[in-house]
């Protein structure tokens, strides 16, 4: 589909927008990026995970003449990238490894015939003498370096291609270029700006709040079932992941929630690839699933409609639980980032790194990167706020989306408890690990504690009327808050620091979060469930017939339409092409394609007991649409 060249570049922009890919607006700075590149500069974009990244070359590649070469690594990502153009009736196509000869070939040939309004290829494909000796006989509208993160040496993507593409401004300095990335860091940015000679290039860089995913983070008394109420209560139906950190762990949570009737895969690095190849892809073109997986699931995850991303243990660090988490609602609508931990998460990663033998210097950083995740979890204010403020961003307000926000935690004064507990390590002579200080803090007589003679110490049971679940909390929140440390021997034992010295002399007291009777109150809580329409039914219905299409087509059902797109169906419940055309995310094509039967659905063919309001008696008006000629 080629608009017509005679219109202002940015009034084409405009309609593009509207007609191809049915929004109204344009987010972020994108309408400034995408008038950057019209006009022939280049651009740097740091935008998050979900932001809406691919339009700022995608419309460019469509106003600008001759065809948009998007460099990316994730070739696994390709084909759908290039289904959903073709959707949406814009000639794509992608070059990597994974295409025959002859496929190649074809693809060669419709580029050489300017067929093509945006091609995707992998950079070590792009950067063949054969591919150059293409590209310069062809008119090229933009070069999207996607994924640009990946020329840092630093980071975890590195590429050593992606240092090679300065070629491209070298032999096209005319064309302009768009270096794309969700990696937010200064570092980051300036070997970005650096090894691709972007020096002049506009820099384009949004907030990297993502507000529609609502942070939570609790404690593990009883992970699955805590895990299984929030299931029920919030997501139902949905899509999300569950990450675990050992590939025992997932399997066994994977069969459970199989038990419970959900559908859920495993995912880690046990399995063998074709296993996990076919995970992803259930996970992928299937409405509902639950993908269960250590933290190898991820990379190159582009699903949209991911609900909820559910950590049962700590991840690594902050860095981590941003991009884990960030898989969540990439479409925008509301989803969760909900996370459980416990005081043998705390243990397993403070002695991860006490067991590395990497020097001081890396020590210090891993030390210092586990420190700011567990103020995250023990905050008490906004987590928001403490997120973005890690990543050097600073936001006035609390977010009133998190759950510190939604139910400011309590406090207690645990000054006296804590003292048992610090004293009753001291007393024990600090060689003691959480269960057995636990013990004697209870009271409870056994060999062990009487061999050692620490039933008579003045610290046992002085703690009876605690429950063992009160006493670990407390230990925990006084190991992530460095009053106690690990014993670097391996065996959990804890000991003093010197920072408990006030706190055991009655100088300072201490004031901890209330953990339990939250959990209470969450349950309690009303709150609607994130996709929650005025019709659920409906939206079910819409749903069904998208997965029907979907599979028809062999395409992910979101590339059909998004959930976004289903849940105002259900809420405006159009009756004619024409009011179909209003709904964000119906461009023309699909319109065509799909518009008759879906409102088939919300016409007539409806599933029982549903109100579709007066209008539900109007005929469906198909005159009011005239469609254009196949192209
Ligand atoms: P990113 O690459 O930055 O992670 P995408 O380009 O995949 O994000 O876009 C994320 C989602 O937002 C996509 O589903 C896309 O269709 C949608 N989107 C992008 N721009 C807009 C817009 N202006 N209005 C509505 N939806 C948009
Ligand atoms: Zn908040």
């Amino acid at each position: 589909m080629r608009p017509m060249k005679s219109k202002p570049p940015m009034q084409q922009a405009g309609h593009i927008l509207k007609d191809v890919f049915g929004f109204d607006e344009f987010r972020h700075n994108q309408g400034e990026v995408i008038e950057t590149l019209i006009d022939g500069g280049d651009a740097l974009i740091l935008m998050p995970t979900g932001g809406g990244k691919s339009l700022c070359y995608q419309i460019p590649a469509l106003v600008r003449e001759g065809v948009g070469i998007v460099v990316s690594p994730l070739i696994a990502l390709m084909q759908d990238q290039v289904d959903a153009l073709r959707q949406l009736g814009i000639s794509a196509a992608f070059l990597n490894s994974s295409l025959d000869a002859r496929s190649r070939r074809r693809v060669e040939q419709d580029l050489l015939d300017g067929a093509l309004s945006l091609l995707y290829v992998a950079p070590e494909r792009l950067l063949m003498p054969q591919m150059l000796s293409i590209l310069d006989r062809v008119e090229v509208a933009l070069f999207a370096i996607d994924e640009a993160h990946c020329v840092s040496q630093w980071g975890h993507d590195f590429r050593k291609d992606y240092q090679q593409l300065s070629v491209l401004h070298e032999r096209y300095p005319q064309v302009p270029r768009v270096a794309l990335t969700a990696t937010a860091d200064t570092r980051t940015r300036r070997e970005i700006i650096e090894q691709l000679d972007l020096h002049r290039a506009g820099q384009f860089i949004s907030s990297f709040d993502r507000p529609n995913i609502r942070y939570a983070i609790g404690e593990a008394v009883n992970a699955k079932s805590q895990l299984w109420d929030f299931l029920e209560r919030e997501h139902r139906d949905d899509a999300g992941i569950v990450y675990c950190l050992s590939r025992k762990r997932v399997d066994e949570v994977a069969d459970w929630l199989c038990d419970k009737g959900r559908i859920a895969l495993p995912y880690h690095a046990g399995l063998s690839q074709e296993e996990r190849r076919l995970s992803q892809q259930r996970f992928l073109r299937e409405d509902g699933m639950i993908i269960v997986a250590t933290i190898a699931f991820g990379m190159g995850i582009d699903k949209p409609d991911v609900r909820f991303v559910v950590h049962l243990n700590l991840p690594k660090s902050m860095e981590a639980y941003y991009q884990e988490t960030g898989r969540a609602g990439r479409d925008g609508e509301p989803a969760d980032a909900w996370m459980l931990y416990g005081l043998q998460d705390l243990i397993t990663l403070r002695q991860f790194v006490l067991d590395t033998d990497a020097e001081e210097k890396f020590k210090r950083v891993a030390h210092q990167k586990l420190e700011s995740l567990l103020g995250l979890c023990d905050l008490i204010g906004c987590r928001r706020q403490a997120l973005l403020a890690y990543f050097g961003e600073s936001r006035e307000e609390p977010c009133g989306n998190c759950d510190n926000c939604l139910r400011p935690p309590q406090t207690w004064d645990a000054s006296e408890y804590a003292r048992m507990a610090l004293s009753c390590v001291y007393r024990t002579g600090q060689g003691f690990g959480v269960n057995y200080l636990i013990d004697v803090l209870r009271g409870k007589a056994d060999d062990r504690i009487r061999r050692n003679g620490h039933d008579r110490v003045s610290t046992f049971g002085i703690g009876k009327e605690q429950s063992a679940v009160q006493w670990r909390s407390l230990f925990r929140q006084l190991i992530s808050q460095g009053f106690l440390d690990l014993d670097s021997g391996g065996f959990g034992a804890l000991c003093l620091n010197g920072k408990c010295r006030p706190l055991l002399r009655g100088e300072t007291g201490l004031q901890l979060r209330q953990q339990k009777p939250r959990e209470k109150q969450a349950k309690k809580r009303e709150k609607k469930k994130p996709i929650q329409t005025r019709n659920q039914g409906l939206f079910d219905a819409l749903r069904e017939l998208r997965t029907e299409i979907a599979r028809e087509q062999g395409v992910p059902p979101y590339i059909i339409f998004h959930d976004k797109t289903l849940n105002e169906m259900a809420e405006q419940q159009p009756v004619t092409l024409e009011q179909m055309r209003g709904i964000n995310g119906v461009g023309e094509q699909k319109l065509q394609r799909y518009g008759e039967r879906f409102l088939g659905l919300l016409c007539g063919q409806s599933p029982t007991g549903l109100d579709h309001g007066p209008e539900a008696e109007n005929p469906v008006s198909l005159t009011v649409f005239q469609p254009d000629t196949e192209q």
